[in-house]
């Protein structure tokens, strides 16, 4: 009884050793990561954002910090605000995503990269300067549309126009909201 259980572990020890490794040598080998991947530095579209500060009100942490002033340079539609400080810090985020789901405008999405080893807690805050900086390119988390068109955040930036949230006539539930040439059972039926 005793041989047989060596036996048995030596063939899974040897099968084991026949199989290809699904570790690579990081960080000279990198896997290729999802395009909807939640990464960890955000991507703010400034000329969206109206400082209404709802990704801050709705993050279970409360790791975005807002401060605004009024008549700032973006003037948008229902507010002149100026963003002073979008802070978020990321040494605590969970990478939820609630706050992109709650910005009415957006203007917020998350990043795609994963390499942000700090010595230090605090330079793990992303500052409002360090946003703006930030090469747009957004996870097509919560986008579905930018999958559908083959976007690549790893490959290229994507302008704010392209990045909006899909827009409800695209339903296929809801009777004559499809675009024209596309017909559905439930749109036929109600004509
Ligand atoms: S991803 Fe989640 S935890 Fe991170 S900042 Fe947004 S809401 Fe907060
Ligand atoms: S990123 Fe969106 S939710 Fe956050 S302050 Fe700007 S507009 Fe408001």
């Amino acid at each position: 009884m005793y041989g047989i259980g060596i036996a048995k572990g030596l063939m899974v020890t040897m099968k084991n050793l026949l199989r290809r490794p699904f570790t690579v040598q990081y960080p000279e080998q990198r896997l290729p990561q999802h395009p909807r991947f939640r990464g960890e530095e955000f991507v703010w579209y400034v000329e969206r954002c109206t400082g209404c500060a709802s990704c801050a009100q709705f993050c279970p942490l409360g790791i975005i910090r807002i401060v605004t002033s009024p008549g700032g340079e973006h003037l948008q539609e229902g507010g002149t605000y100026k963003v002073e400080v979008f802070d978020i810090d990321i040494g605590r985020c969970m990478f939820c995503g609630l706050c992109v789901e709650a910005c009415p405008y957006d203007a917020l999405f998350m990043g795609s990269g994963f390499e942000r080893a700090r010595y230090r807690r605090e330079e793990l805050v992303v500052t409002v300067d360090e946003l703006k900086a930030a090469k747009k390119c957004p996870s097509t988390w919560f986008r579905p549309q930018l999958s559908r068109q083959g976007y690549n955040p790893f490959l290229e930036e994507a302008d704010w126009r392209r990045v909006g949230r899909e827009e409800s006539r695209w339903h296929p539930k809801r009777p004559g909201t499809l675009p024209p040439g596309h017909h559905s059972e439930a749109s036929s039926q109600g004509s």
